[in-house]
């Protein structure tokens, strides 16, 4: 159907709900999705890293062009301590598990070629102009360049379908993205209970709304000024 765009939108506990927005929808017509599936509009609206915001009707044009079909709107929590944090090393770990797995699953070449890594000769996998790596070389390679597949020969991202098959390895490599940008653009964090919410003050003593965990917006750990003397500071606890 033309004129119609079907996003998502995820809140607490990464749960998603699809909603749809017409052709020449405004912010207003967002808050009315939010307001009739959240019960509420006091929440700060974020897509693809950046923050829906009604008083730039600038930024929102230019926000809008971003908003395609299966886009997802992410429902924060807004809260004047801010709270929560991206867990962004736990999915990398979870990824790397996930990988040993998904290396089963790739095709290798039905001959031997040298691994550029190693230089042994073995039954690598090969991507792009000429990337040959062996899968025992391939988690590292992939860690070392920071989750992301990068052509060892023309220096090109390859995106993660083009070498890996598990739909759901992919998707989670996309989220990782996804996650890795709003982190960098934005106060926005997710607590380890899957609430997303908004540092505002950006003082390292927080207090997750949804899960009312005390913690450290900037490092992850439970608060705790006795034994590990964190101190409630911008931007650290030390
Ligand atoms: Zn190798
Ligand atoms: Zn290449
Ligand atoms: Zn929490
Ligand atoms: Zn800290």
């Amino acid at each position: 159907m033309s004129g119609i765009i079907n996003v998502f939108f995820a809140t607490m506990k990464g749960s998603k709900y699809s909603a749809q927005l017409k052709e020449g929808y405004s912010v207003e017509d967002i808050k009315k999705i939010v307001q009739e599936k959240f019960g509420s509009t006091n929440y700060r609206l974020v897509v693809n890293g950046q923050e829906i915001q009604d008083n730039d009707p600038v930024k929102f044009a230019e926000l809008k062009k971003s908003i395609k079909n299966s886009t997802t709107i992410y429902v924060c929590q807004r809260m004047d301590g801010g709270s929560g944090l991206v867990d962004i090393d736990s999915h990398k770990a979870t990824i790397l598990v996930d990988l040993q797995d998904e290396l089963r699953k790739i095709p290798t070449q039905q001959t031997n070629s040298k691994c550029m890594i190693c230089t042994e000769e073995k039954k690598c996998i090969k991507f792009c102009c000429s990337s040959i790596i062996c899968k025992e070389c391939f988690p590292n390679y992939f860690a070392n360049y920071d989750y992301k597949i990068i052509c060892l020969t023309c220096n090109k991202t390859v995106s993660p379908e083009k070498v890996f098959v598990t739909s759901q390895f992919i998707q989670s490599l996309l989220q990782l993205d996804e996650t890795t940008l709003m982190a960098r653009n934005i106060d926005f964090q997710i607590c380890t209970c899957g609430a997303f919410s908004i540092n505002s003050t950006m003082y390292a003593k927080q207090k997750c709304d949804n899960c009312q965990r005390w913690l450290c917006f900037f490092c992850n750990a439970d608060w705790n000024e006795t034994e590990k003397k964190m101190r409630n500071e911008t931007y650290t606890c030390r």
